[in-house]
Order: structure tokens, then sequence, then C-alpha cells
């Protein structure tokens, strides 16, 4: 940065880069559009109450992300199970799979098991598992009845969060279906979920 002469203008920083990093480029970034116009900039989503329940550490791999890998997509699933009977899966070193997220039927109740800095194993493909989040959903694929109001508001919020933490697109190319990863054998979320209003919530925030 130059010693004398006028200070730079938030233009010249924006151009130069200098010394900046991403975070504080795109922070200029929002603070410059927000003052350029008269329409307020969207707040991003906050995180609706979620409810810590460790899995094991042998079903999870510890991970610095977004640093070590960018994080790019939100997988959606149906455990085929019921809650409780997923929450002993997670927590059983012996089964090796694991979720960030899962969501109750009933109420839309968020356990959260793997933080979002490390990888959990929900995806059955490595690359995909490096670069997701996974939200697991309480029920059966052939049963929408599992599929409630309550669960779809709570995870809708939950997703628009963390699309918005970190900068994940609100599409269908980005919030996909676990049988939507390349070489999955799984087919859940399955056609009785309800895609249309389940992005239409997402985009609400
Ligand atoms: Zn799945």
């Amino acid at each position: 940065m130059e010693a004398h002469g006028p200070a730079p203008t938030r233009r010249t920083l924006l151009r130069s880069g200098a010394g900046l990093g991403a975070a504080a480029l795109a922070l200029a970034a929002t603070t410059a559009t927000a003052h350029a116009g008269d329409r307020r900039p969207r707040r991003a989503a906050a995180y609706p109450p979620t409810h810590w329940i460790p899995a094991s550490t042998s079903n999870y791999r510890v991970s610095s992300r977004p640093t070590a890998y960018p994080i790019e997509f939100v997988v959606i699933h149906v455990t085929q199970e019921t809650f409780p009977d997923a929450v002993k899966i997670f927590q059983d070193p012996a089964r090796q799979v694991s979720t960030h997220y899962m969501v109750a039927s009933a109420d839309g109740y968020i356990g959260q098991f793997v933080r979002e800095k490390d990888v959990a194993w929900h995806a059955g493909n490595k690359d995909y598992n490096n670069r997701s989040i996974g939200i697991e959903h309480e029920g059966w694929v052939d049963d929408p009845a599992w599929f409630t109001d309550e669960m779809y508001a709570s995870s809708a919020a939950l997703t628009a969060a963390v699309c918005d933490r970190f900068a994940i697109p609100k599409d269908r190319d980005h919030i996909i279906a676990h049988s939507e990863v390349p070489g999955s054998d799984h087919t859940d979320p399955g056609p009785l979920w309800d895609w249309d209003r389940y992005m239409e919530l997402v985009d609400q925030g």
C-alpha cells in the first residue's frame, strides 16, 4: 500500500486486493452493496435451534472445512429408521456412518451429530462427503406421512442457514438427494419427498 497520497477508495482496494483476504473482500463487497442502493441487503438466514448429540468419533473424519475442502452441497437423506434408532447407529463405532444433522418427524427437532468442519460419512462417496453437509430426515421413503410440515419447515430453515454460511447456491444442483450423489445405490429421499415445496421454503430462508 502506498505510504503517501490520498487514502485508497474501496474500489481500488477491491481491484488490488492488497492485503485483503477473501473474507475481507466479501465483507467489503457486501458493505458496498448495502450502501449502493436503497434496497436492504438480504440477511443471512439464522440457524434454527439444534441439539448436540455427538456421533461416535469412529464414524466421521476430523477436518478443517471449509479450509480443507470447500463445502458445496447439502445432501438430503431419509433415515429408513426412527430417530432414536438412527442415533444408536451414529453412536455405534462399528457402523462407520454418520450425518451432520437429523430432523425428527413429529416436531422438526434437529440433532447435530458431527460438526460442520468435520467430514460426516453419509453420502457413500468420499469426494461428496468431503464437500457436503448431510441432513437426515426421520422416516421411510415410501411413507410420506413421516414428512410433516414441521419437518419440512425445520429442515428448510437449516438448509437455508447452511447455504448462507458457506455461500452455497440454493438450487437443486447444490441441494441434492442422496440418490443423486454419483455412484449412489440409495434411493432416498425418494419420489415422495416434495422438492418444490422444500426448495420454496429454503428460498424463504
Ligand atoms: Zn441417504
